[in-house]
């Protein structure tokens, strides 16, 4: 995987944890990081899930 993606509207280098294109100001997508705070959401859910398993019984 490359460090970093390309602005979609203007083509310049964006980093990958960057908002917005330093060139042009547009928006990037962030599916990287969305896909990091699913993931934490699932196991922090997975974890409340078992701990009230493990309190109930
Ligand atoms: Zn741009």
């Amino acid at each position: 995987m490359a460090r970093q993606t390309r602005c979609l509207a203007c083509g310049a280098p964006v980093g990958r944890y960057r908002a917005t294109c330093p060139v042009c100001g547009a928006v990037q997508p962030q599916k990287r990081i969305g896909s990091t705070i699913g993931l934490g959401v699932l196991i922090v859910g997975l974890l409340i899930f078992t701990i009230w398993a493990i309190v109930r019984a």
